[in-house]
């Protein structure tokens, strides 16, 4: 989608839609409402289906959140249907990974999780029925035939030569496609509707195609498989889903689907309901382009923190509160648009600024030495958790004669406005002692090596009796207590907006500067064996999350987001 074919969710757009989830409503919302209402269902029904041939992705979180909350909304229930009608592409640690990452969501499904292969009889035997009622034949034609023989948008198909076959001939075939008599790709089941409808869903549809390869649930049981048009809806008829949510793209099938539950002895009749998939800025959803990224090397895999799949954002650091707010956010409609990613990362700053517990860690470390302080003291000094949240106390904190501060928060010739450290003047340290800078110590090349400081004794936690305040605090660590860690900076895996717009390969646009290792990281002595997955905030830094490459002596850290609420900051300018 490119940025002029849709409108851009922004700032503007947005605001009147921040509103709380509780109090939400939207069309589909409204329609499930209104069946209650007038009887037409009993009990909500929904389900999320997706393809066991990749990870989930944001969009997936939309699509979830939508399914699972609509049903917990409405007293209904919810169902994980695991769509695997394609077994070249399908393996069981997507099918695994699926579940963790719902779970991890905050969705519960109970003992309500189903495969589509589970009905391959099932789907088998109404196959067998339309056949039986002339209305499905075997079609012997190839692919490429078929496409010219299906026409255009403007023009009409044709008929397959082999659409009138008898029954007998049909049912014959067919039982002989399942018997593995054929190659793939040799013969096709359609459905016999109308080759020159105006929709080309209905210009007789693929029902089964041969493929002899092995599931990962049915094994080699199967050598033809279901299309998703022919599985979806009959899936959704057996499991007596009432409300068949999905994206807009198929919204053409919807025709098909009412087809094939009107000619079919199914159990129930669902109906099939569209919504507009999430696209993000600097971000693809498509779990195709997802597993090049993977495949091609350009990424760590499918968890990489750069990735837009939930294991991805899950190791990032992001809160599932934070991912679903933002669902709540940006709400469901039937129109396309694109949301801008800072949408998505004020969402998840905002959960982390209530919950993430406050740490000091310095990236670029420069010495400090405190010349009137004692050698080889130490003491502990109390550092608050959270000032958001008084209940999250404090933590003691080492503080000594040599510590460690960020590099750039020391200027020797500073320009108007730097307030931070600079010859002759006073900064805070948190929670700690008012410092002044007194002497710049540096090496042969002229580099600044060390800052010789002195504190005031009275200002102990970081007050003066006297009243007077440093225009800065800064975060420090003591060095002989400082721990090595790794950090990991993140950006936008796309640089660009609206990657692969140009005309270019997608994958052409990954940002080459979307991860930079640093190596020389301290933090305090409290994150020396981090709880893996735990998001923390760096004071003045950002969020951090620790990540499963930790070893125990080198903790390594994702920066997750820095601090700075790029959307909020649009959104005051444009209010
Ligand atoms: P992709 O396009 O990434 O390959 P898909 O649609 O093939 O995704 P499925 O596993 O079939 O993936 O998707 C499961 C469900 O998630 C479907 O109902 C689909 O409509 C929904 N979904 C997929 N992508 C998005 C998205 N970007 N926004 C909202 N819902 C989505
Ligand atoms: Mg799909």
């Amino acid at each position: 989608m490119g940025p002029r074919s849709a409108v851009v969710l922004s700032s503007a757009t947005m605001d009147k839609n921040s509103t709380p989830p509780s109090s939400r409503s939207d069309f589909l919302r409204d329609i499930v409402a209104s069946d209650l209402a007038s009887g037409r269902v009993r009990e909500v029904v929904t389900r999320f289906p997706p393809e066991p041939n990749g990870y989930l992705h944001i969009g997936h979180a939309k699509s979830i959140c939508l399914n699972f909350g609509i049903a917990a909304e409405f007293g209904g229930t919810c169902h994980l249907r695991f769509d695997d009608t394609n077994p070249s592409k399908e393996e069981q640690e997507y099918i695994d990974a699926i579940q963790a990452d719902i779970a991890w969501l905050g969705f519960d499904w109970g003992d309500k999780t189903y495969y589509t292969s589970d009905y391959f009889e099932q789907l088998y035997d109404w196959a067998v029925y339309l056949i039986k009622h002339g209305k499905a034949y075997v079609d012997d034609l190839s692919a490429e035939e078929i496409r010219e023989y299906r026409g255009t948008l403007t023009e009409p198909g044709r008929n397959s030569p082999w659409r009138d076959r008898s029954t007998e001939e049909n049912l014959d075939l067919f039982e002989r496609m399942r018997a593995g008599d054929f190659p793939d790709g040799y013969r096709v089941l359609r459905a016999k509707i109308d080759m020159s409808s105006g929709n080309i869903n209905l210009r007789d549809p693929v029902m089964y195609r041969i493929l002899h390869s092995t599931h990962p649930r049915t094994g080699d049981a199967w050598c033809i498989y279901p299309s998703y048009d022919f599985a979806h809806g009959q899936s959704d008829a057996i499991e007596g889903i009432t409300h068949s949510i999905c994206t807009l793209e198929f919204q053409d099938h919807r025709p098909l689907y009412d087809w094939f539950l009107t000619n079919l002895p199914v159990p129930s009749v669902p109906r099939q309901y569209e919504f507009a998939r999430l696209n993000l800025t600097h971000t693809v959803l498509s779990k195709r382009v997802l597993l090049r990224l993977v495949k091609e090397g350009l990424v760590r895999g499918w968890d990489d923190p750069r990735m837009p799949t939930i294991s991805g954002i899950r190791r990032r650091g992001f809160p599932a509160q934070g991912v679903r707010d933002f669902a709540a956010m940006i709400g469901v409609a039937r129109a396309d648009s694109v949301v801008e990613i800072e949408m998505l990362e004020h969402a998840v700053r905002d959960t982390l600024n209530r919950t993430a517990p406050r740490r000091f860690g310095v990236l670029d470390p420069i010495r400090v030495v405190i010349e009137n302080y004692r050698e080889g003291a130490v003491e502990y000094v109390d550092v608050p958790n959270n000032p958001e949240e008084p209940d999250a106390g404090t933590r003691a904190v080492p503080f000594s004669r040599e510590l460690l501060i960020e590099r750039d928060d020391f200027m020797e010739d500073p320009p108007e406005k730097f307030y931070r450290l600079a010859p002759g003047r006073e900064v805070r340290l948190r929670s700690a002692y008012f410092i002044t800078a007194r002497q710049v110590v540096k090496n042969a090349h002229g580099d600044v090596v060390e800052l010789r400081c002195t504190y005031d004794p009275a200002t102990k936690g970081g007050s003066a009796p006297d009243g007077r305040r440093p225009r800065a605090t800064l975060h420090w660590l003591s060095a002989p207590h400082a721990v090595p860690a790794e950090v990991r900076l993140y950006d936008h895996l796309f640089a660009s907006p609206y990657p692969g717009t140009g005309g270019r390969d997608i994958l052409e646009d990954v940002n080459p500067r979307s991860e930079t290792v640093l190596r020389t990281c301290v933090v305090e002595p409290s994150l020396a064996q981090p709880v893996v997955g735990q998001t923390v905030q760096f004071e003045r830094l950002g969020y951090f999350c620790a990540d499963p490459d930790s070893t125990p002596t080198m903790p390594v850290f994702n920066r997750t987001l820095t601090l700075k609420d790029t959307w909020a900051k649009l959104r005051a300018k444009t209010a």
